[in-house]
């Protein structure tokens, strides 16, 4: 990587800005899951040992506007009063995200009242002796997210005065050019804390000069959300293995019938493009060759595996079937360089879970057999972890949004703005 991390400088006695990416699924105040708390201990408790004067740590948590607004035409819609300002559905409060670091951490962190502000100003200027406090929600200022460039630089500006040094582990967010992710990177010495240091290296490891045989495989719900990362891998991959809602999409472009399976209508010719672009380049571009077709779309239908060119009129295609599994299992253990992005099926039925599951399974075995194995995408993410594999890969990123950026072969504005080394 060519860009500085916490390591690359002096961090004693220095007052040290951190961004970090806190935004763990909430619902009614209680942390359903905090893994992304603890991705970035490493950092912050290797800040801590350098013994700077301070410690700010600032994140978003969910998205204040949207909810605000859904809450808003709902209540509209019923006839109800509505208060913006008194608005709190418990998915926002940074109370809940400091309480369970300083129990991870075993040290007080403190909370302030605002992400920017003159209270938050001062309760920042009495901070010594490395004592840790975290901001409120910076979403709740819609400089954040302002696509109003002198907007972010003013609230960008207010965040580089709490501190000498800026660190950005947040690389769950790195995709986006928010005020306290990007514009702040302008204001103040900028580097990568370990988290992001090890997303990307892990990231470009499998993206640029990948060690060969590289496989990637994609699935989830739709081609749309995923063709610009079809199209950089293409180029790249020794064989693309597509599964998930999408392959439905191709089978139609072949000129199959796929009974009630999902299909994008108006992505029929661009999935022809891409098989055709395939077919000329020589892309082993596979597809599955037979599904577990379903009567509904629920765990307790019945099904039936079939052929992908026999599904019936009245059946939808929910995972992909045995043939499928032994097929892409072969590619995945060959393979020295595994990328994977999106369910084969779908997992979240028990019952549709078995696809995404065996392809977790071969994951695991090529790791043991030597690859270096990455898997991108939330819900990937989640369907690994319910695989119970997490650990049985080379990396599982945290970010599902940017780690598909970085695979579209974009460059992160919050990595970017980094100091080079
Ligand atoms: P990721 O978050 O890993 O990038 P996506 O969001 O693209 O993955 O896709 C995940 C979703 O795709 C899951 O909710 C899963 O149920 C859905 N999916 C997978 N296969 C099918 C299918 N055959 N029909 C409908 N939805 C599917
Ligand atoms: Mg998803």
């Amino acid at each position: 990587m060519n860009k500085k991390t916490v390591k690359d400088i002096n961090l004693r006695n220095q007052r040290i800005l951190l961004r970090v990416d806190f935004n763990v699924p909430l619902k009614n105040g209680i942390i359903q899951d905090d893994i992304r708390i603890r991705a970035a201990l490493p950092t912050i408790q290797y800040i801590l040992e350098q013994q700077p004067k301070s410690l700010v740590l600032m994140s978003h948590l969910g998205d204040p506007k949207k909810d605000i607004q859904k809450a808003k035409e709902k209540a509209e819609k019923d006839g109800k009063p509505f208060d913006e300002n008194a608005f709190s559905d418990g998915k926002h409060k940074m109370k809940p995200v400091v309480e369970r670091l300083s129990s991870l951490l075993q040290k007080p962190v403190l909370l302030a009242p605002a992400a920017i502000g003159a209270e938050t100003k001062a309760m920042v200027d009495q901070l010594h002796n490395g004592e840790i406090l975290m901001l409120e929600n910076t979403r709740f200022h819609k400089e954040e997210t302002s696509k109003d460039a002198a907007e972010r630089e003013k609230m960008a500006k207010e965040l580089a005065q709490y501190g000498d040094l800026f660190v950005n582990d947040a690389f769950g967010t790195a995709h986006r050019a928010h005020a306290s992710t990007e514009t702040v990177a302008h204001f103040l010495p900028a580097v990568a804390g370990f988290l992001m240091e090890k997303e990307l290296a892990y990231l470009s490891k499998a993206t640029t000069n990948p060690v060969k045989p590289y496989v990637a495989i994609l699935g989830g719900a739709k081609i749309s959300g995923k063709i610009d990362v079809i199209q950089n891998l293409m180029d790249k991959v020794d064989a693309l293995l597509v599964g998930g809602g999408m392959m439905f999409t191709f089978f139609k472009a072949q000129g199959m019938e796929i009974g009630k399976s999902l299909l994008e209508e108006d992505k029929i010719d661009l999935a022809k493009k891409i098989l055709d672009e395939a077919d000329a380049k020589k892309i082993k571009l596979l597809l599955p060759v037979d599904c577990i077709a379903a009567e509904k779309f629920e765990n307790d239908s019945p099904t039936k595996i079939v052929n992908v060119t026999a599904i019936p009129s009245d059946m939808v295609g929910m995972d992909i079937g045995p043939e499928t599994i032994a097929l892409f299992s072969k590619e995945i253990t060959a393979a020295k360089t595994v990328v994977w992005n999106g369910p084969m099926g779908v997992f979240e039925m028990p019952k549709f879970a078995g696809g995404t599951n065996a392809v977790a399974r071969a994951l695991a075995e090529a790791t043991k057999l030597g690859a270096t194995t990455v898997v991108g995408g939330g819900d990937s993410a989640s369907a690994i972890a319910q695989a119970g594999l997490e650990k049985e890969v080379s990396h599982v990123s945290t970010g599902g949004g940017a780690s598909l950026e970085f695979l579209e072969g974009k460059i992160l504005p919050g990595v970017a703005a980094l100091n080079d080394k």
